[in-house]
């Protein structure tokens, strides 16, 4: 919140990037100036969706370690391909940060100025937990999300934010 207020104070682009719930998904903020911030984002329920999971209590409270696990065994998750999990996360960041570094200079990804246009972008690992009524990659017929699959969102501001407004 120190660092979003910064950027709003200053006029600064930031950009803020997370891994969820033993990194089933990601999502990542480009807070833009006169655009929506930090603030307007968690005052979203698009972002409480993907609570972070700091402890096994905040685990159970979100369902994510069921009743019948012991605490011992809640303990000893195993986190098959995590860095594979996180990777797309700290990519689809380094991107946005060359696309916001390069802006008005004519280079390499100068085209991706015109399509990373959105605030908000999310990326799904597996079809678990919050991303269980994803639609499976291989079969999307209805245009459904699916995983494996970046998505951007146009966040308004909110109105009532107390740090942009
Ligand atoms: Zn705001």
């Amino acid at each position: 919140y120190n660092i979003n207020a910064c950027l709003v104070k200053l006029g600064k682009v930031g950009l803020f990037g997370r891994a969820v719930t033993r990194a089933e998904g990601g999502d990542i903020l480009r807070v833009r100036p006169g655009g929506p911030c930090y603030a307007c984002l968690t005052g979203n329920p698009i972002y409480h969706q993907n609570d972070e999971i700091t402890d096994v209590r905040r685990a159970r409270e979100l369902g994510v370690i069921p009743a019948y696990v012991s605490d011992e065994d809640a303990h000893a998750m195993v986190q098959v391909g995590l860095s594979t999990d996180i990777a797309p996360i700290n990519n689809m960041m380094v991107k946005l940060a060359l696309n916001e570094l390069s802006r008005g200079i004519e280079c390499g990804i100068s085209s991706l100025i015109e399509e990373l246009t959105y605030d908000y972008y999310i990326w799904a690992n597996r079809r678990d937990f919050q991303f269980a009524n994803w639609a499976p990659f291989n079969r999307n017929p209805n245009r459904h999300l699916t995983i494996l699959r970046w998505y951007g969102v146009k966040l308004k501001k909110d109105s009532e934010c107390l740090e942009c407004r």
